[in-house]
């Protein structure tokens, strides 16, 4: 059978996290399940900048404020990976420790990286995909950071402070990131940016020592040696518990509007797995608490109808 409750979470990112904050002030009995570590994407983030009340604060510390908020307030939170979600009344949620019953369900699984997909790139030690994790390992040495939008600008930036030098791969002519972003790390001496190349295979035998290049303008070949790769090619949505009950929508997010409703009932999506135009920070909170409300409401209904 396993234990109750009215509302289990599934994720622990900042819309997960925040659910937690919301529901449990609601007075709802709430498990709150990651597989990995708290924070989600902000936690490896060095500096957020435009999250409404600090003006600048470390994605760690973040993190921690609002794990601590929501265990305060008395959510359990496990490190538990969830295998599989079975819909009914109540949910059942089977993780690789035990099974949950819930009243309610809200899945805020986040975003996972994207690879740039090249042999050798699960194999051979320097290719990261965290700069804050593993940056340090590679001070004074000469590194590259493949991706043209903001988390490649900021990782650049990071490794700049570190590094001897950092070239930034970008496969286009123009940038995504936010042009302030750009113009800082044009203005730093010991970084390159290198639009319109890509990275086309992996040099080394068992640690990384250099990348091969293609100008996608020019179609000419050249190598860049290098200690590590950090890829910096966006995200996608972690969906692999809910793509078994849902047609995602055709980027694979999950469908719900802004109520965060999702076509099962008791069942809520929040945060960047969401369909949605906007994922930030702040947009991932409000989820959380729109998800936690709604299945707040749910879990009343289910108590009027016993
Ligand atoms: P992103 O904005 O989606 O950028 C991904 C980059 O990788 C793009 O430049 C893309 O190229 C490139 N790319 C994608 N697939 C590739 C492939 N197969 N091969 C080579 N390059 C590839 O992802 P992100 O930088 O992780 O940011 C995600 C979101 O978080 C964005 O909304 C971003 O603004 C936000 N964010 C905000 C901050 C902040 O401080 N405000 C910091 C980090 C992230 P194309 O440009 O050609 O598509």
């Amino acid at each position: 059978m396993g234990p109750y409750f009215d509302i289990v979470i599934v994720g622990g990112g900042p819309a997960g996290l925040t659910a937690a904050v919301y529901a449990r002030r609601a007075g709802r009995s709430v498990l709150l399940l990651e597989r990995e570590s708290f924070g989600g994407q902000i936690a490896s983030s060095p500096k957020v900048e435009n999250f409404p009340g600090f003006s600048a604060i470390s994605g760690a510390e973040l993190s921690d404020r609002l794990y601590s908020q929501a265990e305060a307030l008395g959510a359990q939170i496990e490190l538990e990976e969830v295998q599989s979600l079975q819909p009914g009344t109540p949910h059942t949620v089977t993780t690789d420790y035990g099974v949950y019953r819930a009243g309610a369900v809200i899945l805020a699984t986040g975003m996972q990286h994207r690879s740039l997909g090249l042999p050798g790139e699960d194999r051979l030690a320097g290719v990261s995909f965290c700069a804050v994790c593993d940056g340090a390992f590679y001070a004074g040495q000469d590194t590259a950071v493949a991706g043209g939008g903001n988390t490649a600008f900021q990782d650049a930036l990071y490794l700049a402070d570190i590094c001897r030098h950092v070239t930034l791969l970008h496969r286009r002519e123009e940038f995504r990131a936010d042009p302030v972003l750009v113009e800082e790390a044009r203005g730093r001496s010991n970084i390159t940016l290198l639009p319109s190349t890509v990275v086309t295979a992996l040099e080394g035998t068992d640690r990384l020592t250099g990348l091969v290049l293609k100008n996608t303008a020019t179609g000419e070949v050249s190598r860049l040696p290098v200690s590590a790769l950090f890829e910096a090619v966006g995200q996608q949505p972690e969906t692999r518990v809910a793509a078994a009950l849902f047609s995602l929508d055709p980027a694979g997010f999950l469908p719900a509007g802004e109520d965060c409703l999702t076509s099962i009932p008791g069942l809520f999506a929040a945060g960047d797995c969401r369909t949605k135009a906007v994922r930030q920070l702040t947009t991932a909170c409000a989820d959380g608490a729109a998800a936690a409300l709604a299945a707040c409401q749910f879990c009343r209904e289910l108590e009027r109808r016993t």
